[in-house]
Formats: C-alpha cells, structure tokens, sequence
C-alpha cells in the first residue's frame, strides 16, 4: 500500500504541475506582461506540501497564486531563457546548493525586509537579500537499531572509518544534498581533509543510493546498517508506521553540530510583481511558517515557531545544530562535484 499511495502522492502532483501550467499560460497574456495585481506567480523546486500553504496564504490575503513545479535545473533554464518576459515573481526550491546557484546564475532581485531578517537567522539567507531559508532540514545519521548501536555512531567523518566497511548507504553525488554536505565538509576541513573523508567513504564500499527513501528501506530491510538522509523521511516513515525500523542520531553533536539546510525562496530578478513576491516571503518566514514547514516534516526557520509534534517527540528539537551559513556551503557546491569525482564517488 506505501508503494501505491506514493504512486497516487506523484499522480496528483503531477497532476498539479498540469493545471499550474495551465493557468499561468492562461493567467498571463503575451509577453508575460501581467494587469493583474493581486496574483503572484512561484516557480517551485520545491514540492513539499506547498498547496496547503498557498491556499492559505490566498485565504489570509487575498492574493492568488499560480504556481509551475518543475526540476530546479528547467526550473532556472527557463527563467533565464524567459529573462524579462518571465512569469516568476518567485523562485523557490530546497537545499542552499541550488539557491546559491541560481543566484549566481543572476535568477533573484534583492528583497529588503525588516519583517523577514528579524524572522529568518542570518545564516539561514543570503547575505545581499536574493533568497530566504524558509525551512530547516538536518541531513544526519540513521541506523538499523537491531545492528548498531547508538554509541558507536558520533560523526560524518568517522563513517571513513574501515570498521563501517560494507555497512554504508548514501546518496548519490548528482543529488544536491549530497553536495551541500560535501561542501560543508570542505568548508570546515580544507578541501583535502574533506577529499581524505569522502575517498574512505568510497572505500568503505558505500552502496550508492538514488534517493534517501530507499537508503531507508534498505536499511530497514537489513541491507546496510547505516546512512545518512534528511531527517523528514525518516518523519515520514513513521508518520505511516510508527514502529518503522530504523532510528536516527545527531551528527557531530561533539564538535561542530549536525549539518543543517535549508529550503527557500527569493524574488525573481525579473519579476512583474516583486511585492507580492516579497509578501509572499514574508507570509512564509511569519504567520505561514508552521503551515509551510509542517507540511514536510521539517524544523521552522524561525525560531519562534515551535515545531510540529511529531518531530518534537520522535527527534526533539534540543540537538547542536551546525551554524555554517547556508549561503557558505551552497557556494562551494561546484567544489564538492568536483571532489566526489576526484574520489570516486557516484
Ligand atoms: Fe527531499
């Protein structure tokens, strides 16, 4: 049945994706040129539980909003090939890899908001105002409890370790939130400390994995031991089976904390309504942040919004959180490609 309803989850969102075109090719006459005022449009990478978070917004303000999902690299091709025509007055999406890249690739305006930086931390935004941390995740150590006990798991760096070898499930290095915690690494080691980390990974004959779902089956299935994913997958395993097994610990909770990032949205740079983009984001960071973040299972990017009960009980929320900026670790996300290649990381 999990497999089904996932099935069913991707058909609505598909089907979604159909309907959010049709009315943004609707919505906009030619040119892209926009007379309505009061609707905001958001290109979004991001698929979690957005829908929910719209329509309330839509209900407190009154503003509507049309909304195209799509894969974050057609995502910021098609902004840039749209360049002034675009439709987007928003681009948002996950992870601090593409946010910093699709600032580099010049896809957001800077937003001046009091409202949003006494929400948002400073480290969960980009420094000049281009994008906003909305969301939390910590991308951290999960294990087959029946194998492993809690006590031998401590840090990223010690899964280099030869005694792990033949245990380990990771993700694959396309995916960008392998890359943002590679990054991290060189961020805090130098690039060859992180290089020597990532090759006895390799070594360790890592079973390279497509998406964090199935580092979690297999481990619930006994065949590895250990992996890291982010922290909502794991939510969402319980959420449908509360004896799911498999547990997760905090990283690095002895030195630096565990690797956070973030999911976030910026004006675009050629957007008809940046105030309804910027609205929107502040809607986001304040008075929609539980709804939006709630919706995946992930920890609030405002610290004055508590989380949502599941992860309060199953995770708690009193764990070291590494503080690098998100906008630090995103801009080294060619570095990291680089260095998985370097090592022989797939
Ligand atoms: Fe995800």
């Amino acid at each position: 049945m999990t497999t089904l309803a996932r099935a069913w989850t991707r058909k609505r969102a598909a089907l979604a994706a159909t309907l959010a075109v049709a009315a943004l090719a609707s919505g906009c006459g030619i040119g892209g040129a926009s007379d309505d005022g009061d609707t905001v449009r958001v290109y979004t990478g991001r698929h979690y539980g957005v829908e929910h978070a719209f329509a309330q917004f839509t209900e407190e303000t009154g503003i509507e909003v049309d909304f195209l999902f799509g894969n974050d690299a057609e995502l910021r091709e098609r902004i840039e090939a749209e360049g002034e025509d675009t439709q987007a007055d928003v681009y948002m999406t996950v992870d601090a890899g593409n946010l910093a890249v699709g600032a580099e690739q010049g896809m957001f305006q800077p937003t001046d908001s009091e409202a949003i930086d006494a929400a948002i931390p400073a480290n969960l935004r980009d420094p000049e105002g281009l994008w906003f941390g909305l969301s939390v995740r910590a991308r951290t150590i999960v294990y087959n409890p029946a194998e492993v006990s809690p006590d031998e798991l401590s840090t990223y760096e010690d899964l280099a370790d030869p005694r792990w070898k033949g245990r380990l499930c990771m993700r694959n290095s396309p995916n960008v939130y392998t890359q943002s915690l590679v990054a991290s690494l060189i961020a805090h080691h130098g690039y060859d400390e992180a290089l020597r980390v990532v090759k006895g990974w390799v070594g360790n004959d890592t079973d390279i994995m497509a998406t964090d779902v199935l580092i979690l089956e297999a481990i619930s299935q006994g065949a590895c031991d250990v992996g890291i994913t982010n922290h909502y997958y794991l939510a969402r395993e319980y959420a449908e089976d509360p004896e799911f097994p498999v547990e997760l610990v905090w990283a690095n909770q002895a030195d630096r904390g565990v690797h956070m990032n973030v999911s976030g949205a910026g004006v675009a740079r050629h957007a008809d309504n940046p105030e309804l983009g910027r609205q929107l984001i502040e809607w986001l960071a304040t008075d929609g942040q539980g709804i939006f973040v709630d919706g995946n299972h992930e920890y609030p990017a405002n610290p004055e919004v508590p989380a949502e009960p599941l992860i309060t009980e199953r995770f708690g929320t009193d764990f070291r959180r590494d503080d690098l900026a998100a906008a630090t670790f995103g801009g080294l996300n060619a570095d990291a490609i680089r260095l998985m290649d370097e090592a022989g990381y797939a």
